[in-house]
């Protein structure tokens, strides 16, 4: 079957429901086998309760005792043990806070957009079992600005709760790429504006007005539900030794053509791409806009897991996967990327008011001129702006194009003499010119439709709607329909 009768296939029937989690469109949702089974009857209390009962309060030393035994991970991006956080946050004080963070600001991603939408009282059930733990009042929950569904149903679903003596306060994130980082997020429930912020102790020590936050994302809120409703037997019967239990995936971006999907932990990255009607041995970008390029000969022997990702020097971050075309140009997609990262920020720090806006041009050049000194170049500025920023973003768009030069040494090669597999002689092209002007802050509208209106994830064959993923958006100024301008 061909990919796009693969994708209809999994849109149109046998379980999968369509949700608006997305910026401006639908997602597909493979239903099951946990976090995501019974969402074909829809985010109501009461269909929720059909699957899972209400969870029974559970002690500190109890709750605590369970999340090291499941070994739960965040699922928002460092995927750092749940249980040191909640100790953390437990030990570092009385009077605690927690915060459900659903703000998904990275456009590639729609999983939790997808949970509150359709699955909000399960992340409920997991924020109330911890806040009950912690002897917590009140929850608060923040959802983006930019999927404009997601408001309404978690308020709905509050109302749903008020009776359970745990009041919520829900928060919209709008401060584009970056705002859904914890310091972001603690700025935005401060009052202030929902941007990253220096800060030197975690949030579990000094959090929401300086008292001990355990702050994580929805999904990994969702999972707690699901572990205490299991009991650490069951929860552990998927998934590895290492790393039980299941993880949510949204593959293709959050448009369109993006589908979320819950695996078990160490599957093989190929099944997951061969169940989607995808060449098992894609290129991929792993981890988001801040993730990792994996080349086709790496996604063959990888699994969907935070360790073995990490031995590698790659991240599952949020889970957001982008299988590239095999005769797409990682360079041009990286230049994309990078373009939309360097924009994406106010500038306030040196690396991104002057390294990030110079990368974007070095790389932009790299990509359609080519030639061995603009690609030293980007070597060069690549130290330049790590270690330097308030916040991680600097350091995370480094790595995605470090990772381009490790994972792809031919093009590379190609392109520092001046070619490119897919262009051929690409001097004269447009994607330079038009992305130094947005790296500099002169264009508003990102080069995200491609010249010919096609996907940077597709290349020529983004017409095909299974191997073209959605073209990235800014997450601050919506959907970029331009196209490039000389
Ligand atoms: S490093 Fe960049 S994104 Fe982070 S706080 Fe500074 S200006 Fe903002």
């Amino acid at each position: 079957m061909s990919r796009a009768g693969r994708h209809e296939q999994l849109r149109a029937g046998n379980g999968p429901v369509t949700v608006p989690a997305g910026f401006l469109s639908e997602v597909a949702v493979v239903t099951g086998p946990r976090l995501l089974s019974g969402l074909e009857d829809g985010p109501a209390i009461g269909a929720h309760r059909r699957y899972w009962p209400e969870p029974e309060p559970v002690p500190p030393g109890e709750l605590l005792e369970l999340l090291a035994r499941v070994e739960l991970r965040g699922r928002g991006g460092a995927g750092f043990p749940f249980a040191r956080k909640f100790r953390a946050t437990l030990r570092a004080g009385r009077r605690r806070a927690v915060v459900v963070n659903a703000a998904e600001s990275d456009p590639s991603s729609a999983k939790d957009s997808v949970l509150m939408l359709r699955a909000p009282h399960l992340v409920l059930d997991g924020a109330h079992l911890v806040a009950r733990a912690l002897k917590v009042r009140r929850v608060h929950l923040v959802v983006p600005a930019e999927r404009k569904a997601v408001l309404p149903e978690v308020e709905a679903a509050v109302r749903q709760r008020e009776d359970e003596g745990i009041d919520h306060r829900v928060h919209v994130a709008d401060g584009g790429f970056t705002g859904g980082q914890d310091r972001a997020v603690l700025e935005l429930l401060e009052g202030r504006a929902n941007l990253p912020a220096t800060a030197h102790r975690p949030p579990a020590v000094r959090g929401l007005g300086g008292r001990p936050t355990l702050l994580s994302n929805a999904e990994t809120f969702a999972q707690v539900a699901v572990a205490a409703a299991l009991g650490p037997h069951e929860f552990r019967r998927l998934g590895t030794e290492t790393e039980p239990g299941t993880t949510l995936l949204t593959v293709g971006g959050d448009g369109e053509h993006g589908i979320v999907l819950e695996v078990p932990l160490g599957t093989a990255m190929g099944e997951v791409l061969a169940h989607l009607g995808y060449e098992s041995g894609s290129n991929l970008l792993v981890g988001g806009y801040h993730g990792t390029w994996l080349p086709a000969r790496r996604t063959l022997r990888g699994r969907v897991s935070h360790l073995d990702l990490a031995e590698s020097g790659a991240v599952l971050g949020p889970g957001a996967i982008l299988p590239v075309a095999g005769d797409a140009c990682p360079v041009r997609l990286t230049a994309r990327i990078v373009d939309f990262l360097a924009s994406g920020t106010v500038r306030g720090c040196g690396p991104c008011r002057l390294g990030l806006a110079e990368l974007a041009e070095a790389i932009a050049r790299f990509a359609d001129v080519g030639g061995l000194s603009a690609g030293n170049r980007i070597r060069q500025l690549l130290p330049l702006v790590v270690g330097r920023g308030a916040c991680s973003h600097p350091d995370a768009t480094a790595r995605l194009v470090r990772s381009l030069f490790t994972a792809f040494p031919e093009e590379i090669a190609l392109h520092e003499e001046g070619r490119c597999a897919v262009t051929g002689d690409a001097r004269g092209s447009e994607l330079f010119r038009s992305v130094s002007r947005s790296a500099r802050g002169d264009d508003e509208a990102g080069p995200w439709t491609g010249q010919d209106g096609d996907s940077p994830y597709g290349g020529p064959d983004a017409g095909d709607p299974a191997y073209g993923a959605q073209a990235p958006r800014r997450a601050r100024t919506g959907p970029g329909r331009r196209r490039f301008r000389r």
